[in-house]
Order: structure tokens, then sequence, then C-alpha cells
């Protein structure tokens, strides 16, 4: 079996209502689903990057290969110049998932099979959502959504903060108060603050038992983010933005966070078989990013399958996956399984060969602004 043809899906879609977070308004969403054709008859999907310009100039280090060398596929793509240059970039991520999503085809075998150990056949999500949005006023907005999410089966919510360390105490209280202390509450900041200014904000949201603070600075503040595992009682989260060795080297070997958040979108399934593996190794807690189409989501519940538990205890933290529960016109119109929680509130992990969803072609291109074709 050989690559015939890679087609790069750039879709994108206006909002009904508009929803902001610490760095800006969303009015639209985007997404690209990389499609991957073989001479077989099978083709696989993925959500994320295709390998860009890198890959348009040098189509044979894809097309005409067996989507077995997935994994050579992945590092000859992901890391030009080797070491000397940044390591990981840039990712060949949704080819990386179609590949794997073709193998599991080919052999009629889901993927969790083929990454490694299945721990759970389903999978605890935690609700994204809880932006803002124009509102009258923020706290009692944010409570009243927190309060509908609970109502629809969520155990676990993530809300925005990083509005300044004053309202952030105000909307965290407001929404604690709302949903009481028996849901999960975690925040996350897109990395709003320097860490002085975190020191001093952990501890003044350390009352309100929050399972995670997500980004609260920069990706790259090494320092500081080792200065505040030390500064409060909050467990710190991140990575979502970063790519596979960079995690490893920067985050992982460190154990800079307590939870490692890489996205499928930058590390693909091959990075994140890798992260699964030295996360356990190195006893950080590992909970995929998550934000795209539900290709994605589908794929982080395979891959979330095969994580261990970080412990061995009746009670160790669940491993979960990010669940985005915000609008998005094309999240799971692309597919014609619909992704949702069951009864018991956990994702069902897909059983057919594959990814084990039927992307619907027509729906992709309803949603498209761009195609790329390389063959
Ligand atoms: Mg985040």
């Amino acid at each position: 079996m050989r690559i015939t043809e890679v087609r790069v899906h750039q879709l994108s879609a206006k909002l009904k209502e508009r929803f902001g977070w610490s760095l800006n308004w969303a009015q639209e969403r985007h997404a690209t689903l990389v499609e991957v054709l073989t001479d077989a008859g099978i083709t696989g999907w993925g959500d994320g990057d295709f390998g860009g310009d890198k890959l348009i100039a040098n189509p044979q280090l894809v097309i005409g290969r067996s989507p077995f060398a997935v994994e050579a596929i992945f590092d000859e793509l992901r890391s030009p110049g080797g070491k000397q240059q940044r390591v990981g970039s840039p990712a060949a991520a949704g080819l990386d998932v179609a590949l794997w999503d073709i193998i599991g085809k080919a052999l009629g075998e889901p993927v969790w099979r083929l990454l490694g150990k299945q721990y759970r056949d389903r999978v605890q999500p935690y609700c994204t959502a809880m932006y803002r949005k124009d509102w009258p006023d923020l706290a009692t907005g944010l409570a009243a959504e927190a309060m509908e999410w609970k109502a629809r089966g969520y155990s676990l919510i993530k809300m925005k903060i990083g509005y300044g360390p004053e309202v952030d105490v105000e909307v965290v209280r407001a929404v604690r108060n709302a949903i009481g202390p028996e849901t999960g509450l975690a925040v996350d900041s897109n990395c709003a603050y320097d860490a002085g200014t975190a020191a001093r904000l952990g501890k003044l949201l350390e009352p309100f038992a929050l399972l995670w603070w997500e980004e609260p600075l920069l990706a790259n503040d090494y320092t500081g983010y080792a200065r505040l595992r030390e500064a409060f009682a909050i467990p710190l989260a991140g990575g979502e933005t970063m790519f596979t060795d960079e995690l490893i080297q920067h985050y992982v070997q460190p154990r800079l966070v307590d939870i490692l958040q890489p996205d499928i979108e930058h590390v693909g399934l091959t990075g994140g078989r890798r992260l699964t593996y030295l996360t356990w190794l190195n006893h950080m807690r590992l909970i995929p990013h998550n934000w795209g189409t539900a290709v994605r989501t589908v794929s982080e519940l395979h891959w979330a399958a095969t994580i261990p538990p970080v412990s061995e205890g009746l009670y160790a933290p669940p491993v979960m996956i990010e669940f985005d529960r915000t609008e998005s016109p094309f999240r799971d119109a692309v597919v014609a399984e619909p992704v949702d929680i069951g009864r018991d509130g956990k994702l069902p992990v897909p059983d057919k060969p594959g990814l084990g969803i039927t992307v619907l072609p027509e729906a992709v291109e309803s949603f498209r602004k761009n195609l790329i074709v390389i063959c």
C-alpha cells in the first residue's frame, strides 16, 4: 500500500455569538483536516498540521511511501535540522493521525490497539466552556453558565481567567459558590501573567479547591513555572502550544508542571505515544488539550484509552481529555457519529478499525475556505 495524495482542507465558520478570553475575542472558528489517500482505496483523516511548506516543496517525503512508515515520516517532517534548530518544529501532526487511521483500517484494528495497552474504554471528559461573553456582569454570567453545564451532566468544568487578579478572584468565587464543592473546577489564564503576579494570585485562589491552573505564565517562562510550583497549593498545567521534543526537554524532564497538556494538533499520535511513556516514567499526569473538530476529539479518545493512571491507587486522579463545548459550527457536523457524553458523563472510545468514525466529505467541503492538494 502506497500513499498517493494528501488533501488539506482548511475550514472556517463565523460564530453566532462572540466569546472572549484573556488574549482576544473570537468571531469565527478555524480548523485544518488532513485527508490521506492510498492506492489500496483506504483513506485516513486527521485534524491538525500537514507538514506545511516542507511537504509542499518535498512531496516525496510522503507521496509514494507506505503509511506504515508513520514514525519515520513524523521524524523526517518534524526535525529538519536535528538538534541545531528548534526541535520538533513544525509537526505534521494531522498527517500523522491520518496515517494511524489508515494503518488501523488496513489491519482491521482500532487505533488504540496499535498505540499500546488499553486502560479504559470510556474516558472522563472535562467541559471546556466558560469564556467571556457580552454579559452585563461577568461573574453573574459565568455562574449561570456553570450551572447549565452541571445540569447537563458535567462533573468537571474549566473556566477562563486572566482578567486581572481582582476580577479573577471575583469570578472564581461566584462560580464556586454556584456549583458547590462537589463539582470539579479548573482555571485557564492563557499565559496572562508574570510569575510575581501569579504567585500572589495563586495564594488568593487557594481556597477555591481548583483542580489545576492552566498556563498562568508564558509557555517558555521555565524559571517562572519552577517558582510557582513552590508558591501555592494549586496543581500547575500547560504545554498546549508546544511540540513533542520541547515538551520532553522543558516540561517533562524537569517536571515543570503537574499536568502536561499536549495537543494532537502539535504532537500527533506518534508524539503523543512518546509523551505517554515519558510522563508516566516521570510521575506526571497527562491530559490532552483539545480544540478542533470531532476528528481531534476521537483521536484523543484513542490516545487517552492507552494513558496509564499516574498511580495504582483506587482513587488515583483520573485520566481525562478536554471536551470543548463552545460554539463551533463544524466541530460535530464533519462526522457521521455524534461525539457526546453518556449517562455516566463519560465519552466512549470507538472500537471500529482506524479512528472508528466516518468523516463526511460534503460537510467538510461546505466549511472549506481553502484546499491544498499534494500528489
Ligand atoms: Mg488552555
